[in-house]
């Protein structure tokens, strides 16, 4: 993709106002951070290992920050390691437990609700003999702390269980959890990412052993993680190379990330005192939901659950349809979390709390920020609103099984095929089609034909509709999404599909 793409999805939302409700995916840094974070640019380019002034003044920031994290956690200053993200921490943890109880103690159990840098490093160490067992969740995605008890044996020494879901923003009874872990002489590591700063946090009241954290989902910069440490547990580094974080840690510290850090936390006691906010824009927004007497389902739990995060369930309505329109609208949320709604995989957050496919694949999530207006909740249910009670009058919607040959051929269509050049290449081609990529599309639209009907179809169906959205507002009077993508076309019509087509991409 180069620069030119970049800039053409960046200008894809084509009205004029912007909502962002995807701060559970990042927030915006907040603009003090900023500031002290320019500060460090100019200033203070000293590496924090060196013995001069330069570093002497580099290292004093970075313990200033240290000590403003440890601060807003009630926590030593001595108990925190500063790391590249909390995909890392999360990584750091679970990998230097496996070393340090293999072979004597082999199980690790997690709620099945963890974030993939949990579920994707356990998932790593099955395969190295590791035995990994997810203890189930509820409806409200809680977890069972009854099979809890009963998987708990002497082979266990880890428990991974997030304090607040980044999905569905349940909040865990780490209290209770933490009593029956130590009971069985297990460590606990908690995922703090989503907690930090919407609901309070009390890791040496809970006994928690290790905890993650993430600089920009706290109105931080990215690049920039932490975990804490409990006294006297086992650890080892992940990255070796350098003394640095007292040898848990190697690598040049990021210092102006690191600064902003401890700026953003802060502000930790403002925004936990302004949750409230969030916690009413939220009821504003369910209300007004019922008031338009739209049909919808929560899946995030009314109690124990962040003031900020809304799992939502429009039945009948795809969520990347409705994603895209909205995307179109210019509000941004999300299909999942950030990390799956990319990928067209069914989220293993909503499977765990009994959602089927389908509904899974109903569900946006909306997460507030402190950033966020009743007026941007009122834009949003607005837009909600026209999209449900009418979603065939915005696009015409193709059921891909109804793509079939005559419609292809007839001359009156004109198949606008969006896949990757990579994906068409080892999926296959389709007749007639013109392959084209959905980042030049502000290049390419003009040479369309206006007199026929433009059938759009792309891997998933989410580009083809924010495509044909495009179209509409250039003028194509005729304009056709293919739901679900070729990924649901060609199960359909497997034989339509030309191997080994030669590529006519024009892009
Ligand atoms: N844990 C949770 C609960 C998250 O939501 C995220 C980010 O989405 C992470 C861990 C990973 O954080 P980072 O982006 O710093 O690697």
């Amino acid at each position: 993709m180069d620069l030119a793409q970049l800039a053409f999805l960046g200008k894809l939302p084509l009205g004029r106002k912007r909502v962002y409700l995807d701060n559970n995916a990042t927030t915006p840094l907040a603009p003090k951070v900023r500031k002290v974070m320019e500060k460090v640019l100019r200033k203070n380019f000293g590496n924090p290992s060196s013995v001069h002034h330069y570093g002497r003044e580099a290292r004093s920031i970075l313990e200033k920050a240290r000590a403003q994290l440890a601060s807003s956690l009630s926590v030593a200053p001595s108990r925190i390691v500063f790391t590249g993200c909390a995909t890392e921490s999360n990584n750091a943890v679970i990998k230097a437990l496996a070393k340090h109880f293999s072979p004597h103690k082999k199980k690790i159990i997690a709620s099945p609700i963890e974030h993939p840098s949990v579920m994707a490093t356990l998932e790593y160490l099955k395969t190295q003999g590791m035995e990994i067992e997810y203890c189930g969740v509820d409806t409200q995605g809680r977890l069972d702390l009854v099979r809890l008890k009963q998987l708990m044996d002497d082979d266990c020494f880890l428990l991974c269980c997030m304090l607040a879901n980044n999905e569905s923003g349940v909040i865990q009874d780490m209290e209770s959890i933490s009593k029956l872990v130590k009971k069985k002489d297990c460590l606990l590591l908690c995922d703090c990412v989503q907690a930090f700063g919407k609901i309070p946090i009390k890791l040496k009241e809970w006994g928690v052993d290790y905890a993650s954290f993430s600089a920009h989902k706290l109105y931080g910069p990215k690049g920039i993680g932490a975990l804490y440490i409990k006294e006297g547990v086992p650890f080892s580094a992940l990255v070796h190379g350098g003394h640095q974080e007292t040898g848990l840690r190697a690598g040049t510290e990021a210092l102006h990330n690191i600064a902003g850090f401890g700026e953003a936390c802060l502000n930790v006691p403002r925004l936990l005192r302004h949750s409230h906010h969030l916690q009413k824009l939220k009821t504003h927004f369910l209300e007004s939901l019922k008031k338009r007497q739209l049909d919808f389902i929560l899946n995030s739990p009314e109690q124990y659950c962040l003031p900020n995060t809304i799992s939502i369930r429009f039945p009948g309505i795809s969520n990347h349809q409705l994603m895209a329109y909205l995307d179109y609208q210019g509000i941004a949320v999300s299909a999942a979390s950030a990390c799956s709604s990319r990928s067209q995989k069914i989220s293993h957050v909503l499977k765990a709390i009994g959602l089927s496919d389908e509904e899974a694949g109903e569900t946006i999530r909306i997460s507030l920020g402190h950033q966020s207006r009743k007026k941007d909740i009122d834009y949003t249910v607005k837009t909600l609103a026209a999209f449900i009670m009418a979603p065939q009058k915005q696009i015409e919607m193709l059921p891909s099984s109804r793509l079939n040959k005559e419609i292809i051929l007839d001359d009156d269509n004109y198949l606008l095929d969006l896949r990757p050049e990579s994906f068409r290449k080892k999926e296959g081609n389709l007749p007639k089609a013109d392959e084209r990529s959905f980042f030049a599309l502000e290049k390419f639209y003009k040479e369309l034909p206006r007199d026929k009907k433009i059938i759009i179809i792309c891997e998933g169906g989410g580009f083809s509709f924010v495509a044909a959205y495009f179209l509409k507002k250039k003028g194509f009077s005729r304009v056709s999404n293919v739901l679900g993508g070729f990924e649901k076309w060609k199960s359909y019509f497997p034989e339509l599909i030309l191997k080994n087509a030669s590529s006519l991409i024009k892009d």
